[in-house]
């Protein structure tokens, strides 16, 4: 059996052990830093998207076959080394993601009141690694920049009430929090126009479906230029939502009390404040020929206590793997990773980590079969791990006080947080901090030891 480490319980992760295991030749280990598998499907989607969060039942499934074995609460590059693993593993492919914000380089984006929307959706959904108390929202009017799919659920969750997300299993200080919301407006902030916007136009259309806001879109902002009439003709999911904005554009608001401004084609150019911030400093743009936004010299200022910049994600170096700043991933051909002298016999990439942030969930499908298609093809020229007991890695761990979290341990984490959510009501409630999932999931280790 040839024995394989993955580094990530994220979709690529576990797609890419998907794709190992239907071959019945291979056994995976699944490491991951949190106690908990399924990365950005349990801590990146927002809680209000019960369907896309179900994804996780599948992954659960591939997770669950007999030749895998999960060891959360790992951190691969601290706990134990890339070349230590190599000690255990004949191939290892690295999965872990783009782990933090990409930054917007204009003054005042360090200010107190100035987030990153990486942090603000990582405190939403309970991250161990979020500060229970890192975010109030106690400004009238917020700017949210970016026209991604990230901007779209931060903006969603900012218009929503605390009693509309009640039902779902967000932490209790994060409902407590939102309850408290002064919130009138929320200005989302493309420095492109209506063609160029990222956003899915499913995910469009639900920000005119939320009961609490209105939708406010100047049509001045939807008028095309030479060079977005040209996308457009190729382009129908551009289309799409090119639609939805000019339904919203022609209605009237109806007075609901948050109110939800899409403005294009603005630039920030400074985030203003002393002490915090005051409001958001923006340029009027146009598209130079190739399609970027370029300055006209108009500037205005948008009104903000908060700013969120979601401008995309970044991955992060991972210890003992080539890594290019500029892209934030890690230099690869069809997954087999590139170092100086070509490809690294026995290392992988998939996912974020391999092509940069972009795609749904089910992108990872095809990117995590690529790497595995390219790891089996170079399997009979890599020399084999030399320590081929299941069990080494486990004692070598336990050895360096490292308290892995296996399936059983998730299970029970699982448990506890429907215990939690029946007594407030909902199906499930977030257990929030790192040392509280570890009680729960050694609870379930030592009911083990006991029977
Ligand atoms: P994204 O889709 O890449 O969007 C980033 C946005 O930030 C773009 O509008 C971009 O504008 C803008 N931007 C970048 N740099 C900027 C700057 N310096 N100043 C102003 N604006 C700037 O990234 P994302 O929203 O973080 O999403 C990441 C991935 O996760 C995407 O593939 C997304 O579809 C996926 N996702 C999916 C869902 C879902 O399916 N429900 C939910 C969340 C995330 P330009 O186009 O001008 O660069």
């Amino acid at each position: 059996m040839l024995r394989v480490a993955i580094v990530g319980s994220g979709p690529a992760g576990v797609y890419a052990v998907e794709a190992l295991t239907r071959r019945g030749d291979a056994t995976v280990d699944v490491f991951d830093r949190l106690p908990s598998p399924f990365g950005l499907v349990r801590y990146g989607v927002a809680p209000d998207h019960p369907k896309i969060r179900s994804i996780s039942a599948a992954l659960t499934g591939v997770l669950e076959h007999p030749d895998v074995r999960f060891l959360g609460n790992v951190d691969v590059g601290a706990d134990i080394t890339l070349a230590e693993l190599r000690t255990y593993y004949d191939a290892i492919l690295v999965a872990s993601g783009a782990a933090v914000d990409r930054r917007l380089g204009v003054p005042g984006e360090d200010l107190p009141g100035s987030f990153s929307a990486t942090d603000f959706v990582a405190w939403y959904n309970g991250h161990p690694d979020a500060p229970i108390d890192a975010f109030t929202v106690d400004a009238r009017s917020v700017a949210v920049v970016g026209m991604g799919n990230v901007a779209v659920d931060v903006v969603r969750l900012l218009a929503k009430t605390a009693d509309d997300l009640r039902s779902t299993d967000m932490p209790d200080h994060v409902l407590d929090v939102l309850d408290r919301s002064h919130v009138t407006d929320i200005h989302m902030v493309g420095r492109r126009g209506p063609v160029q916007a990222k956003f899915t136009t499913r995910e469009l259309r639900e920000l005119g479906e939320i009961a609490n806001a209105d939708v406010l879109v100047d049509a001045a902002d939807l008028e095309l230029d030479p060079v977005s009439e040209q996308l457009l003709a190729t382009q129908p999911a551009a289309r799409r939502n090119l639609e939805v904005l000019r339904g919203w554009a022609e209605r009237r608001p109806s007075g609901r009390p948050r109110r939800l401004h899409l403005r294009f084609w603005l630039r920030p150019v400074e985030v203003l404040g002393n002490e915090r911030v005051t409001g958001l400093r923006v340029e009027s743009t146009q598209l130079d020929e190739s399609g970027n936004a370029v300055g006209t010299g108009a500037m205005s200022t948008i009104d903000a206590q908060m700013v969120l910049r979601s401008v995309g994600y970044r991955g992060l170096p991972i210890p003992g793997l080539p890594f290019d700043e500029r892209t934030g991933t890690v230099p690869n051909d069809a997954g087999r990773v590139l170092g100086p002298g070509g490809p690294e016999p026995g290392l992988y990439v998939a996912g974020w980590i391999k092509r940069g942030p972009t795609g749904v969930i089910g992108t990872n499908k095809h990117d995590a079969r690529e790497t595995v298609a390219s790891m089996l093809e170079d399997v009979p020229n890599v020399p084999l791990a030399p320590e081929r007991d299941p069990d080494a890695v486990v004692r070598f761990l336990a050895d360096r006080g490292v308290v892995a979290v296996d399936w059983n341990g998730w299970l029970a984490i699982e448990l506890a947080e429907i215990e939690l959510g029946q007594q407030r009501g909902s199906a499930r409630a977030r257990i929030v901090q790192r040392e509280a999932l570890l009680r729960a999931a050694l609870a379930a280790a030592r009911s083990d030891a006991n029977a």
